[in-house]
């Protein structure tokens, strides 16, 4: 449920975000967000995408291959 609040960019509540940012203190609870080129629904930063965030244009495979 949390994390497709994350997901969709909702806003999440504050007791919610406060339990996170106590939880890891250390990192920040922002994550970069894009909209996808072809659904054009907002995705969040995921840990797979570290190191190609720039090139990311779809928010799941089904988009891609609706793209190419
Ligand atoms: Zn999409």
């Amino acid at each position: 449920m949390l994390y497709q609040k994350l997901l969709t960019g909702w806003p999440m509540p504050n007791l919610m975000r406060r339990q996170i940012l106590s939880g890891m203190s250390h990192k920040k609870i922002h994550l970069p967000t894009k909209v996808c080129v072809v659904c054009l629904r907002p995705f969040v930063w995921r840990k797979k995408w570290e190191r190609d965030w720039e090139n990311v244009k779809y928010c799941s495979k089904k988009c891609r291959q609706m793209a190419n």
